[in-house]
């Protein structure tokens, strides 16, 4: 019954979204992240997009405006990693903050020896747990090619990471799934990818796990024949959490 409410309520909402899917379509086809979706597929993504933008507030920071197109890049790239997950991933938070470009970040963090540091770094996006997502539209912009880097992508997997507490790199897994196996093969291969790069992953995702993780998936949906390269294990784990197969895809096509 309640099932039944909320695909009413949904549907209601994809019937008062002023975007068509014609409006989604020409948008898709800007992004070559997006090749190779089957019809089914483009017609989930759209119903996710729609239903995200209705959920979640986009704001402009430095009078950067939110126009249309700003709305429909991040979705589309956002409900990407939720294809086959749902929206629900993306639950207990509701902002995303765009800047017109990279911004500057105050950080602090805490060294070996109980030392708070205080400093501020360039950014393209930021992940806050419970909070929003921040992005620099330049780089969301160049995230849509298939080059391996996804600032949407990117932020938005700290997201589903951060479901289950702190951004670690260990996020829920999907029913079926052995964590003992993702900790192992996470674990093992981060550890690896300290001493030994590999080509088309950035040498950022050796900070910690959750970047790792962050720009395992991005590499995953965009370049998933390098993360096979690199690691063939992670590639096959990665295919069961976000049930999508990006290489199949972009194979196929
Ligand atoms: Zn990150």
């Amino acid at each position: 019954m309640f099932a039944k409410i909320k695909k009413w309520r949904e549907n209601r909402i994809v019937a008062k979204s002023p975007f068509t899917r014609d409006d989604w379509q020409r948008m898709s086809q800007r992004m070559p992240v997006l090749d190779g979706l089957s019809e089914e597929q483009c017609k989930k993504l759209y119903r996710l997009a729609t239903l995200f933008l209705h959920e979640k507030f986009i704001s402009g920071a430095h009078d950067f405006e939110i126009t249309d197109e700003v709305k429909q890049s991040i979705a589309l790239q956002a409900c990407l990693p939720v294809l086959e997950l749902g929206l629900e991933w993306y639950d207990g938070w509701s902002s995303v903050i765009v800047y017109p470009g990279g911004f500057k970040s105050e950080t602090e963090s805490v060294d070996s020896f109980g030392v708070t540091h205080t400093g501020s770094s360039h950014r393209s996006g930021e992940a806050w747990l419970r909070g929003p997502v921040i992005l620099s539209w330049t780089d969301v912009v160049q995230g849509g090619d298939r080059d391996g880097h996804n600032v949407v992508i990117h932020e938005f997997v700290h997201k589903l990471d951060m479901l289950n507490g702190r951004a670690n790199g260990f996020p829920p897994m999907q029913p079926g799934m052995d964590p003992a196996a993702w900790t192992q093969f996470m674990s093992s291969a981060y550890a690896d990818f300290q001493v030994t790069p590999k080509q088309g992953l950035d040498r950022y995702g050796a900070t910690n796990p959750a970047e790792f993780f962050a720009v395992l998936s991005e590499v995953f949906f965009e370049t998933p024949a390098l993360l096979v390269d690199a690691y063939p294990e992670l590639y096959t784990i990665m295919q069961q959490f976000f049930r999508q197969s990006p290489l199949e895809r972009h194979a196929a096509r």
